[in-house]
């Protein structure tokens, strides 16, 4: 598990790659990228306005190639590329970046948004920095005449981009398991379901695999639950570990996990799982006690025609049956 930088080596430090996966991952992990406007969000960007006297405030989120701009107050702009973006700017610092007067600004002097609509001439964003120092996009305000800004609006501005985060860290606590911190069940859910949508509109496949721990009851039984417990959370790493970072891993209950193995087929998942079944197969949990265990997987492949994820888990969880039934410590795709 990575230990957190504190802030003080955050501030030290370049933010992370801007580009690079990870920070990708950071998004999607705050559910970022989805989320509707929402009456907190609003309210922080709302009192941003009032605070600073601005015209136009926004909680904006650089994506791969383009910005999106949430909680708006004062602007119509739901998104645009991430080149156009003033915040694109703003998110390789850690600290507020403040544009007085675009017109003698050669980063943004020729931005269509200065030289066109909505006629930008004064910025002032904040980034907004993960626990783990990912800048996520800005919250940010603008406005259609120049402005001197005083040290007070960097604290405003500040604290602002710290309520949304404060928000956005709330939100991705709420979509982790507490014990192994790999997805809960209900982001898994909600996850199955964006990938369905998605599938529908693109033509591909993913894949469904469900891993149940064999005889689980039997190393609680030996060792005691807090050891149980341990082996749980080891195992999500050995999981996590065979894993890419686009699929899902999550725990739904108990010792059964699920991963949607995003743009993955059926052959590919199959050898997949079973290197997983060995990789379980060979490691040793639980430190000097050195326990052995196996799992069993069932893998159920689904596309862009109509399944639900009813449906999807349902074949999923038979397929893992099946594996139980015919001895465990193997893979069954239906
Ligand atoms: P099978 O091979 O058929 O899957 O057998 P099993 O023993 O793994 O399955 P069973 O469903 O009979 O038992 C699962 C056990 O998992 C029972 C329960 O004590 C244990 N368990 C469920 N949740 C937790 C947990 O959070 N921590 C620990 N330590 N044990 C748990
Ligand atoms: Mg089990
Ligand atoms: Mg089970």
């Amino acid at each position: 598990m990575n230990q957190k930088p504190s802030v003080v080596q955050i501030l030290k430090s370049v933010p992370k790659v801007l580009t690079s996966d990870s920070r990708i991952m950071a998004l999607l992990r705050h559910d970022a990228l989805t989320y509707s406007s929402e009456a907190s969000f609003d309210q922080i960007t709302r009192l941003l306005q009032l605070s600073l006297d601005m015209e136009m405030v926004a909680i904006s989120l650089i994506g791969d190639d383009k910005q999106m701009l949430k909680a708006r107050q004062g602007l119509d702009l739901a998104q645009c590329s991430r080149e156009t973006a003033f915040c694109n700017i703003a998110i390789r610092a850690y600290e507020p970046l403040v544009i007085e007067d675009t017109h003698r600004d050669a980063r943004v002097r020729d931005n269509p948004f200065v030289t066109g609509s909505p006629f930008l001439r004064s910025y002032i964003g904040a980034p907004l920095t993960t626990a783990d120092g990912y800048n996520l996009g800005t919250i940010c305000a603008f406005d259609s005449k120049p402005r001197h800004f005083i040290p007070r609006d960097f604290d405003i501005v500040r604290t602002c981009a710290e309520l949304v985060m404060n928000q956005l860290e709330l939100r991705s606590q709420a979509n982790l398991d507490f014990l192994t911190n790999v997805y809960n069940r209900r982001s898994f859910v909600s996850g199955l379901d964006r990938e369905l949508a998605r599938l529908r509109r693109s033509k591909g496949t993913a894949v469904l695999a469900f891993l149940d721990i064999d005889h689980f009851k039997r190393i609680n039984d030996t060792f005691g639950h807090p050891v149980g417990d341990r082996v749980l959370r080891e195992l999500a790493e050995v999981v996590t570990g065979q894993c890419r970072q686009t699929d899902l891993v999550a725990r739904l209950g108990g010792e059964e996990f699920a991963v949607l193995l995003m743009d993955s087929d059926l052959d590919t998942a199959k050898l997949w799982a079973d290197r997983m079944r060995k990789q379980v197969a060979e490691s040793r949990f639980d430190g000097s006690n050195a326990i052995k265990l196996t799992v069993s997987l069932g893998l159920a492949e689904f596309g862009e025609t109509q399944t639900t994820s009813d449906a999807i888990t349902h074949m999923a969880d038979s397929a893992l049956y099946e594996a139980k039934r015919l001895g465990r410590n193997r893979v069954f795709a239906s």
